[in-house]
């Protein structure tokens, strides 16, 4: 499905001319002096092409620093002035907006924990209404592409036609690698229905962690996203928010300079060649991967055939066991990982189990049912 969306080039609103096309600032204005020399070093390091900053602070818990508020706004004036960077603020009321606006900043955004609300959507939609401003929508705090893609319409649907989204991840449950996992498949499915939508990776929120930030903005590039919107601060470890995900603009710099950009499109003739040659490969293993699936599947029904004659449950957990036993050494020794056989394992599990279903309860469609952990 393609999205119906209408929108100008990055280039009209923002200068692409840098590459990597970087924006970056403080999560929050804190003080006048962090905001304008945070903002004067980055401008320094000619490699940044937008300044952003946090002015009014969704915060988890009541009591943390909410941002410093409308006073801000003037500072990053004075910022602006002082380096020609442009501006970019979240924003997540009607009153934000035109506030922001007042003041001359020059980019807007909805945060994460804006977009999983329409009402909050449509309240900033509104308010946006026949304003010439460029606004970036982030995904949702949860895993759910049509609620990114909802906020979008709705902020485009207000006449916002310099657009973009932000991919800063998702939340999720327990102690992982990432602050919020990037789930990149929702991004690039994003890409799928809206390929002229620019997407802005944010590392930073993504990873919380200032070691890692390098790591995702060059997978981000090599994704083909259009830029990456990095945390800096003058002095990161006394920041009053996101303090471990925050680089020096120093630092900043070093990242920005290990990127490796790579072309989306193959130039050279002998490169297609080869390529055109692998990818060949790949479709042959994949028509034979498939093939064999349905082959197995075939099998599995044979199975819940002779399970309903003889009445056997459908799930014989020793026998599921036993499969994930013998098969996982076995992939390892091919080099496949026993975190990767074992979903793919259990997604094919479950598509025999669904059908074995089927054959017991002839006549009864069975729903497929998403593994909560695939
Ligand atoms: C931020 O950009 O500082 C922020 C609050 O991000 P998010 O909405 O992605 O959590
Ligand atoms: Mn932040």
């Amino acid at each position: 499905m393609k999205l119906n969306l209408n929108i100008q080039p990055l280039s009209t609103w923002l200068n692409t001319g840098k590459e990597p096309l970087v924006i970056a600032g403080p999560c929050s204005a804190e003080t006048e002096d962090q905001l304008v020399a945070t903002a004067h070093l980055l401008a320094k390091t000619g490699k940044v092409s937008a300044l952003r900053a946090g002015i009014w602070k969704p915060r988890t818990r009541p009591g943390e620093f909410e941002g410093i508020g409308s006073i801000g706004l003037e500072w990053l004036k004075r910022a602006k002035e002082e380096t020609g960077l442009p501006t970019a603020i979240e924003v997540a009321t009607g009153k934000h907006v035109e506030e922001a606006l007042k003041s001359g900043v020059d980019i807007l955004w909805v945060g994460a924990r804006s977009t999983v609300n329409p009402f909050t959507v449509q309240e900033i939609a509104d308010a946006l209404q026949g304003v010439d401003v460029p606004v970036m929508v982030k995904n949702p705090v949860n895993p759910d592409l049509s609620l990114w893609i909802g906020a979008l319409e709705r902020i485009n649907r207000a006449g916002i036609t310099k657009l973009a989204a932000i991919h800063r991840g998702f939340s999720s449950f327990g102690n992982t690698t990432f602050r919020n996992e990037p789930m990149w498949d929702l991004a690039i499915s994003l890409k799928t229905h809206a390929p002229e939508l620019p997407i802005i990776n944010d590392p930073s929120h993504i990873t919380g962690n200032r070691d890692l930030i390098g790591y995702v903005a060059q997978k981000a590039f090599d994704l083909d996203m259009q830029g990456v919107m990095i945390e800096s601060h003058i002095d990161p470890a006394v920041a009053w928010t996101d303090a471990k995900q925050q680089v020096t603009p120093a630092a900043l710099a070093d990242i920005i300079d290990n990127i490796t950009l790579r072309k989306p499109d193959v130039k050279s003739a002998e490169v297609s060649d080869k390529l055109a040659e692998l990818r060949a490969k790949i479709d042959k293993i994949d028509d034979l991967v498939i093939q064999k699936v349905a082959e197995r599947m075939n099998i599995a029904e044979q199975i819940g055939q002779y399970k309903k004659d003889n009445d056997i449950t459908i799930l014989q957990v020793n026998r599921w066991e036993e499969i994930l036993q013998k098969r996982i050494p076995y992939a390892n020794a091919l080099k496949l990982s026993a975190e990767f056989t074992e979903k793919l394992l259990e997604l094919v599990h479950a598509e025999s189990i669904r059908r074995q279903a089927e054959i017991l309860n002839a006549g009864q469609e069975q729903p497929a049912e998403k593994l909560s952990h695939v």
